[in-house]
């Protein structure tokens, strides 16, 4: 069977979801977006709270690991993917960062022209629906809802004031000019509700009679004739079939199966290709290639008083009025995203002006990104280094569409990456002991200490860093954006892939560098800059 669109876009997460629509309205081309994943009626998805638990449920993750990481003792890291109507967007944890303005000046710098950040401010305005309204760093009337938190705890309040503790500022909005400084966040919500980008860009448009939506539609390769993308090859249900593009195919895949796409294409390195057999089309070394990614540590508290959001039958009757307040209302606990705090500092590499650590604060413990329950009252606060060295690669495990490829970060490889997350790893230690925390009885859990004022090595807290780093969710670079004739990228400014016509990667793997925060509104940034160059040429 073959069907025919003007624009086929493989993947309807963050970045498919958001160039779909754009392309729709208007009014002049037929798109298909093909999402593997199902549709997304799971309520853990919409309603906030949930994402606690999502890591857990199977049904909507593509469940990566990577290889064993030498410097992180040997383990393999847990990888969740949204695999869902709405991509990661639909399981992440909803905060709303842009990253330092100066990433993308460097981006530009790197090749990537048109990427500059004056240039790239409208864009992220242009998806937003801020509930502050407008101002000179936000928008408002765009598909995306954009909200200060309905519901946050009383101890994300006492973090935010512990920033005087660590000599650091209070922040009020972190996607200005200056972010160093610590505050609650804004998050990707509309009316109490996640807002992923298929509720926000598809939703609206669902039965639009231009637009295609498959689901449970697994994409094997895209067909390529000639040096030009002809359609792309799906599986539905064990049947094979073809979509044809009149235009353009356009790859959402996300930063491992955008690559792995490409790979199973025949783009990508000549001799890694002919390992599995598969033939060449375009000789593009750099496929699969700078991965960075956030790596994450989490130091977490116990509290002697009742706190947060434990898992204590005692905080059932509170937890069963605030279910009522949501179901009735959009109010209350249910509405937290549970990462709810959070802010930027400098470890011993980075500056006022361009923080290199971010923090996560839940008032709670969450294990194993919330796989496993952990019955006590605490907190845990999430330090992430938001710009390593070291850089990592996708590449194939085999020539099977369903096999997973190999992930391998490549974690702290390069040693300043490690003593970054030192100096996190400290800070963050010193935070929870500021006098806003005191009532609370707080006690070490890790890193294990006798008391939170105990004096930790850099050895201990290196061990602890091997033992216990995870990631924090944001790999990119995967098919670095820059100039064509720059041998390290794979797609030139405008997204084509290099070497083959009528083919584009469009989501996270396209950024040339990690930026420094979250990576959800910079990939919708993404999309809506290449939407509206493809729309300028219709
Ligand atoms: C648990 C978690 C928490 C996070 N928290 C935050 C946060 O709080 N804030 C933030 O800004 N960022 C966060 N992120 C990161 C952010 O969500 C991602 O960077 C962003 O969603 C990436 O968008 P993307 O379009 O590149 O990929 P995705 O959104 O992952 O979309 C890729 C889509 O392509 C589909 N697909 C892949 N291969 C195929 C195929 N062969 N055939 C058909 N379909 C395919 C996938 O199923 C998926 O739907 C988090 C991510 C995770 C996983």
């Amino acid at each position: 069977m073959t069907a025919n669109f003007d624009f086929i876009i493989v993947g309807a997460g963050t970045a498919g979801c958001t160039l779909a629509r754009r392309l729709i309205d208007t009014q002049q081309v037929t798109v298909a977006l093909i999402e593997a994943g199902k549709k997304d009626t799971n309520p853990f998805i919409h309603m906030p709270i949930g994402v606690a638990a999502l890591s857990s449920i199977t049904g909507i993750n593509w469940n990566y690991n990577t290889t064993p990481q030498p410097t992180l003792n040997e383990r393999q890291l847990f990888w969740p993917r949204g695999k869902v109507m709405g991509g990661s967007s639909s399981i992440n944890a909803m905060v709303y960062i842009r990253g330092q303005y100066s990433d993308y000046d460097e981006w530009e710098a790197m090749g990537a022209k048109g990427w500059s950040a004056d240039e790239v401010l409208p864009l992220f305005k242009l998806s937003e629906d801020n509930t502050r309204g407008t101002n000179p760093f936000h928008g408002v009337g765009g598909p995306i809802g954009v909200s200060d938190l309905r519901y946050h705890d009383p101890s994300s309040d006492a973090f935010v004031a512990a920033a005087q503790h660590v000599q650091l500022p209070q922040v009020d909005d972190f996607n200005t000019h200056e972010r160093l400084g610590l505050g609650i966040y804004q998050v990707f919500h509309r009316d109490g509700q996640r807002c992923s980008t298929a509720k926000g860009f598809i939703g609206p448009v669902l039965s639009h009679p231009n637009l295609t939506v498959l689901t449970h539609t697994h994409v094997r390769k895209v067909l390529i004739e000639g040096g030009e993308a002809k359609g792309v090859e799906c599986e539905i249900n064990g049947e094979i079939l073809t979509y044809t593009a009149n235009r353009e195919v356009i790859l959402s895949g996300g930063a491992i199966n955008s690559p792995q796409l490409l790979m199973l294409s025949g783009i990508g390195d000549k001799s890694h290709l002919a390992e599995h057999m598969i033939e060449c089309v375009a000789d593009i070394p750099a496929v699969g290639q700078h991965m960075q990614d956030h790596l994450d540590v989490v130091v977490q508290v116990k509290a002697k008083s009742a706190c947060g959001y434990a898992v204590m039958p005692r905080l059932l009757p509170k937890y069963i009025s605030h279910g009522m307040q949501y179901l009735t209302q959009k109010k209350g606990l249910l509405t937290s995203n549970a990462a709810e705090a959070g802010g930027f500092a400098a470890s011993r590499y980075g500056s006022a002006e361009k923080p290199d650590l971010q923090f996560h604060f839940i008032p709670g413990l969450i294990v194993d990104h919330g796989r496993q329950l952990a019955f006590d009252y605490g907190f845990s606060l999430h330090v992430c280094h938001l710009y390593p060295r070291s850089t990592g690669s996708i590449r194939l495990a085999s020539k099977s569409p369903q096999d997973a490829p190999n992930i391998d970060p490549n974690y702290l490889s390069d040693e300043a990456d490690l003593y970054a997350l030192v100096d996190g790893v400290r800070l963050a230690r010193q935070i929870f002991t500021a006098p806003e925390f005191t009532h609370y009885g707080l006690s070490p859990w890790y890193p294990i200490a006798s008391s939170l004022d105990e004096e930790l090595s850099d050895e201990a807290i290196i061990d602890f860093i091997r033992e216990r780093a995870e990631t924090v969710y944001h790999p990119v670079g995967t098919c670095r954006m820059g100039s064509v004739d720059d041998p390290n990228t794979v797609v030139d400014p405008d997204c084509r892939v290099k070497y083959v016509t009528r083919l584009r990667v469009v989501d996270a793997s396209v950024m040339p560098k990690i930026m420094g925060g979250n990576t959800n509104a910079p990939t919708i940034m993404i999309a809506e800059k290449i939407a509206a160059n493809i729309i300028a040429e219709l």
